[in-house]
């Protein structure tokens, strides 16, 4: 769906769902990490990018203090008073847009500068398939907020008012990766996200101009991250990087790794390589992209996704078996993304393979008696942005 599609169709939902018209309407897109997975926890680099799939919200103004919101994908709104928005009482899947409301607080925002509002979402980003609809629907209300109140909020303050409300209302643990990816991201390019720095930069990736297209796979596995494996990985990289007296596994160069093992359990070790390894794999991405080498890209995609497999032990069969079945159809490169166990997969196609690929990849996931997949193809696009500003009415 294009941009211009998506907002119409909020418009005619807000239409019908907020009491009149509406004051300020915004798009939060959904991102994709080209590389660079398992490294925001431990202060390391990523490169995603924002895509073409969003999430659009239309806010209206209340006179009182209710917050109402909802989404083309529910039935029944949500309702609360201002002063019930608190970690533990907002329920189902408003904790993601009311949690970065309340995360507003942390950003200078105190309760005596909100005013009640109704907001309503519609979105084409698939939710929980590694896309982030839960950043893309945070970013969406947090700048249309920033706007309707004259927050003059930065994109690293924004960020972080919805990482807080993801991790305190929502109840995931997350980092701020998503969100920074969401509000930086830029039409054809990527952005090289420092976590330790919390430094931002957009890297140039003209995948049309190439011929190219980013596919992704929705394997349809769901993952969920408050479960066990995210935190038990998270935990074994801070055990390592106590063990091994540094403050972080970024400050440790792939010419460390041999040192840095000995002292570590074989598990312990073998993640510890992933990280440092994908560190490096992104600044080399960025290397390659600067001369427009797309193949040395997809090679190290694929680096990537094997680490995350054999060492990082993320993954899982269906996302192996979606990069296995588009590397076989002519893929240049491909990986999972996202936090793993489930999830999508990308890979990097020429637009005249794309349809090969997709192909190949339902009957492999029909061969092994997988459920089908769901394929479709992102570009860079721009980041959460205001669309109809409140100064237009
Ligand atoms: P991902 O971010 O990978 O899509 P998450 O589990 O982090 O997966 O977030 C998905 C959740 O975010 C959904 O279960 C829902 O609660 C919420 N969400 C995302 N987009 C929307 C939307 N457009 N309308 C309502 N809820 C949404
Ligand atoms: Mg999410």
């Amino acid at each position: 769906m294009t941009v211009r599609d998506l907002i119409d169709r909020a418009l005619r939902h807000a239409a019908r769902t907020l009491g009149g018209k509406a004051d300020v309407v915004a798009r939060g897109p959904g991102r994709v990490n080209l590389i660079g997975e398992h490294t925001d926890y431990n202060s390391g680099l990523a490169l995603p990018f924002a895509i073409g799939q969003a999430t659009v919200v239309a806010v209206r103004e209340r006179t009182d203090d209710l917050v109402i919101v909802c989404s083309d994908q529910f039935r029944e709104p949500v309702r609360l008073r201002l002063d019930q928005i608190h970690p533990g009482q907002v329920p189902g899947w408003a904790a993601y847009p009311l949690g970065a409301l309340w995360g507003l607080l942390g950003a200078g925002v105190p309760r005596d500068r909100w005013r009640g509002f109704e907001a309503s979402f519609v979105s084409d980003v698939p939710s929980g398939a590694g896309l982030s609809s839960s950043a893309a629907i945070e970013c969406a209300l947090l700048v249309a907020l920033d706007d309707l109140w004259g927050l003059g909020l930065d994109s690293a303050a924004l960020a972080a008012a919805g990482q807080r409300g993801e991790n305190d209302v929502a109840g995931a643990p997350t980092g701020v990766l998503d969100q920074t990816a969401v509000l930086n991201g830029r039409r054809e390019h990527a952005v090289l996200v420092d976590a330790r720095s919390g430094d931002v930069e957009l890297v140039p990736l003209r995948l049309a101009c190439a011929g190219l297209a980013l596919a992704v796979v929705d394997t349809g596995v769901s993952h969920a991250h408050s479960t066990g494996g995210y935190a038990a990985r998270r935990a074994s990289c801070e055990r390592a990087a106590s063990q091994l007296g540094v403050t972080s596994l970024r400050e440790l160069g792939v010419e460390d790794l041999a040192a840095a093992s000995g002292p570590l359990r074989a598990e312990d070790a073998r993640r510890v390589r992933h990280v440092v390894g994908e560190n490096a794999r992104v600044l080399e991405t960025v290397d390659a992209l600067s001369v427009g080498d797309l193949d040395r890209v997809g090679g190290l995609m694929t680096a990537s996704h094997m680490s995350l497999r054999d060492d990082f032990e993320v993954s899982c069969p269906e996302l192996d078996l979606a990069v296995e079945a588009s590397l076989a159809a002519g893929a240049l490169g491909a990986r999972m993304t996202g936090g793993g166990f489930g999830g999508s997969a990308i890979a990097l196609v020429r637009e005249a393979d794309l349809e090969a690929v997709e192909t190949a990849v339902r009957s492999a996931f029909d061969r092994r008696g997988f459920g089908p997949p769901r394929v479709f193809s992102v570009q860079p696009e721009d980041g959460a942005a205001v669309v109809i500003p409140a100064d237009s009415r």
